[in-house]
């Protein structure tokens, strides 16, 4: 290991500070061999392992009082292929790391998410997405995965080879074993001309599936002490970014640097995920209620658009979808806004973001997941004796 473990407990966070964590051990390895090692460990000694990234899931997903297996020290391009439009990396490579890497090679992820901080393991860990009708979220683009196994064997898997266990490690929750190789599919580097501007919701639904359908990425966050949306499209373009008339509200770029913002201010989240037809209707609902109930809510509301997957338990499996997502800042209470926004998902369907707060129960979640068994019987036959298995994890499994 790179770093001296912390044979004493110590303290966990994540990137909120709202979860927090008192681990074993804190490990830190940066070879294949230090990876099997961490899972021997923590298999000998019966406790249960979590790999971690960025720590920026808002729900337990990724916390343990077991051994938390940091991969930064775990980061980097292995290959590429521009002919076959995919790429090697480690899983502990953020994404704003990945994105620099591939353009080298004159490629590019096809989408990401509002920020570029998660690690790849993390983001498929949690089915992290970004926006856009055409745009499916990381865990769907996985074309192939290589993990180290409760038993400590390095396996690879793939849609072709142990198409099961790919299955779940592709959306994994850390449930099934320690990533160290992430297979992308990719795409070649593309430009992206960003427009942004202020519109009233009625006026923006007015004209709803005509702005999603107009460009590559659509999104707004509702502004609720304004009443108003900030929207911002993004177009694939071959413009050069002097070809600007309005440099205020506009620019060009390549998608990496132009996708994710930052967000700095901390804060927790909940998301859910909605059929797309039903996703305006659920979106009023919200409105209506914060308006009505929490009239001095200052954070946000955000809009996106999600394309569907054959991905077991992600939020998008077999529908076209619309997410979202309501914030709180991390000082305060987010349970009564939450609450509120969960029981208006519950009636459109809404399958919560599996890294963001939800108060659903393992009974709740298969109802809404249609291989949430199959996943768990994977899982299991994986993991007999639950190296993988936190009690927050644990909590989801179905009676
Ligand atoms: C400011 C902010 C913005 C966000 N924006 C978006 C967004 O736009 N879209 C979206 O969908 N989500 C978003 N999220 C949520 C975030 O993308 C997910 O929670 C994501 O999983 C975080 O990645 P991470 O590297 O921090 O993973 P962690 O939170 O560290 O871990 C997440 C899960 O992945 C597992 N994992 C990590 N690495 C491995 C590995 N090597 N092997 C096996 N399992 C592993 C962990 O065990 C855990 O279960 C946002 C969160 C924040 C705080």
């Amino acid at each position: 290991m790179t770093k001296p473990d912390n044979a004493e407990q110590d303290r966990w966070s994540n990137w909120s500070g709202r979860q927090t964590a008192s681990p074993r051990h804190i490990l830190q390895p940066s070879t294949e061999a230090e990876m099997v090692a961490a899972v021997d460990r923590a298999r000998a000694e019966g406790l249960p392992l979590r790999a971690v990234g960025a720590t920026h899931s808002h729900s337990r997903v990724a916390a343990t009082d077991g051994v938390v297996v940091e991969t930064d020290s775990w980061q980097g391009l292995i290959d590429a292929d521009p002919d076959g439009q995919t790429a090697r990396l480690r899983a502990g490579t953020r994404v704003f790391q990945a994105g620099p890497l591939l353009f080298d090679h004159g490629l590019s992820v096809h989408n990401q998410g509002d920020i570029d901080k998660q690690s790849l393991g993390g983001a498929i860990g949690t089915g992290t997405h970004g926006t856009g009708p055409g745009n499916q979220n990381f865990s769907a683009v996985v074309e192939g995965l290589t993990l180290v196994l409760a038993t400590g064997e390095v396996v690879r898997c793939s849609t072709d080879e142990r198409p099961e266990l790919f299955q779940v490690a592709r959306h994994s929750l850390g449930g099934v074993g320690l990533v160290t190789e992430v297979e992308l599919g990719v795409r070649d580097a593309y430009k992206l001309h960003e427009t942004q501007w202020f519109e009233h919701p009625d006026d923006v639904f007015g004209r709803i599936a005509e702005l999603v359908a107009a460009t590559r990425h659509f999104e707004f966050f509702w502004q609720p002490d304004r009443d108003s949306c900030v929207c911002k499209s993004l177009a694939e373009t071959d413009a050069e970014p002097d070809d600007l008339p309005d440099r205020k509200f506009e620019r060009i770029g390549w998608s990496h640097d132009v996708i994710s913002s930052v967000r700095d201010n901390l804060h927790t989240e909940m998301e859910y995920s909605v059929p797309a037809e039903v996703g305006p209707e659920c979106f009023f609902e919200i409105r209506a209620m914060i308006q009505s109930d929490f009239p001095d809510l200052l954070w946000p509301i955000e809009y996106r658009t999600l394309a569907s997957d054959d991905v077991w338990i992600s939020t998008a499996n077999g529908r076209e979808t619309v997410t979202i997502s309501a914030h709180e800042d991390v000082t305060l209470d987010d349970r009564p806004l939450f609450e509120a926004c969960e029981a208006i998902f519950k009636r459109y369907e809404g399958r919560p973001h599996w890294g963001k707060v939800h108060y659903r129960t393992a009974r709740e979640l298969a109802a809404l997941h249609a291989d949430y068994q199959r996943w768990w019987d994977v899982r299991d036959a994986y993991d007999p004796d639950g190296v993988f298995l936190t009690s927050d994890l644990a909590a989801l499994q179905p009676g």
